[in-house]
């Protein structure tokens, strides 16, 4: 008998959206309502004259896109798989068996994910009206804590915390301890709230971003995130050295540079999102403001949830069911283009009369 070994055998595969056999119109994993930028498309088309090639292992023509757009230091960016890769290497390098990832009980489940891969405990500090808590996280923390990491925009709550509080947070954390902030939807909440990217500066923290959400660039696996150089050195280590395609380098940096595309599509996300959430508080749901592209839809409890469920299926609508999160009671609901928020609508309007 072929054995693996112990602490994979106990791991449970992770938890991917059950999408029913169909592919469209999904409202489960927060994807952009909108193509990416037609110069991105461009550019991996073009790119594709050079797929005899590996890419560049340093993705120079990327960071330095990077570098420009945010004002950041080249040399601190790292780039990744998807920002999946990231969590999933910086939690492997920096906490192992008899240690703690510390996360809220409604962070992204992925960072559970790469904390039972790295064989050590992932711990969550309760949340408070669906939002981070720097107070329960601080309360939380122990002996153990290597990594704090929080999601601000969060997934699945849709809501965010000031940096005020991300900065309390840091400063009251023990300077061993590892802070990571993902930030994924952060491109959702630019115009409201400056990007933490200084915090790295600091040397025990690090941020990370996705072209998966705004860019719309979720098929091609490119995450990003800023790493004070000790830190980046060490997850360097753990990652693949030809880790992104040649064809998603280069779309993700024509991307950067159509930024009035990516502020058009934020844009309009918002306010398909902002009338979409209008209309369910209208009609009686409970759902918190989100600075993201979805939103949280809490039901009467799971039953509710589960038949309203049934009944977007039936119309077409796979949204994502949250029993993972201890949130069997809530439904998450990404941005599509209009028509399809509308038959959403209809369903769930017709189902909270009921
Ligand atoms: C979607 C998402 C990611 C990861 O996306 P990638 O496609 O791997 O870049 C990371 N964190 C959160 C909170 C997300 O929602």
């Amino acid at each position: 008998m072929i054995r693996p070994c112990g602490y994979v055998a106990a791991m449970d595969a992770y938890a991917l959206a059950d999408l029913g056999g169909q592919e469209r119109p999904t409202l489960a994993q927060n994807e952009s309502a909108f193509p990416p930028s037609p110069q991105a498309k461009a550019a991996g088309i073009a790119a594709l004259d050079r797929a005899a090639l590996y890419p560049d292992p340093g993705w120079r023509v990327l960071r330095d896109a990077l570098a420009a757009t945010y004002g950041v230091s080249r040399d601190l960016i790292l780039c990744g798989a998807g920002s999946m890769d990231l969590i999933d290497t910086v939690i492997r390098a920096f906490a192992g068996p008899g240690d703690e990832v510390l996360a809220t009980s409604y962070s992204y489940l992925f960072a559970a994910s790469a904390t039972a891969r790295a064989n050590a405990a992932y711990v969550t500090a309760p949340e408070i009206d669906f939002r981070v808590s720097v107070d329960a996280l601080l309360a939380a923390a122990t002996e153990k804590t290597r990594i704090v990491f929080i999601c601000n925009p969060g997934n699945p709550t849709g809501t965010r915390i000031p940096n005020a509080d991300i900065l309390r947070l840091r400063q009251n954390l023990k300077d061993d301890v590892l802070l990571v902030i993902d930030q994924a939807y952060g491109e959702f909440d630019d115009q409201d709230q400056a990007p933490v990217f200084a915090l790295a500066e600091r040397g025990d923290t690090v941020i990370l971003r996705t072209f998966s959400k705004a860019y719309g660039l979720a098929g091609q696996r490119i995450g990003w995130g800023i790493f004070p150089p000790a830190i980046g050195a060490e997850v360097r280590k753990l990652q693949n050295s030809n880790n992104v395609t040649i064809v998603g380098l280069a779309m993700a940096a024509a991307a950067l540079a159509d930024q009035a595309h990516l502020h058009e599509t934020v844009a309009r996300t918002a306010a398909l999102r902002d009338r979409f959430r209008a209309h369910l508080v209208k009609a009686g749901y409970a759902v918190p403001a989100s600075r993201t592209n979805f939103l949280m839809i809490p039901f009467a409890d799971q039953t509710a949830a589960r038949r309203t469920d049934a009944e977007l299926k039936r119309a077409g609508i796979i949204m994502r069911g949250l029993g993972g999160y201890g949130l069997s009671h809530c439904l998450r609901a990404t941005i599509a283009p209009e028509d399809v928020m509308q038959r959403a609508l209809d369903v769930l309007t017709a189902a909270h009369a009921t």
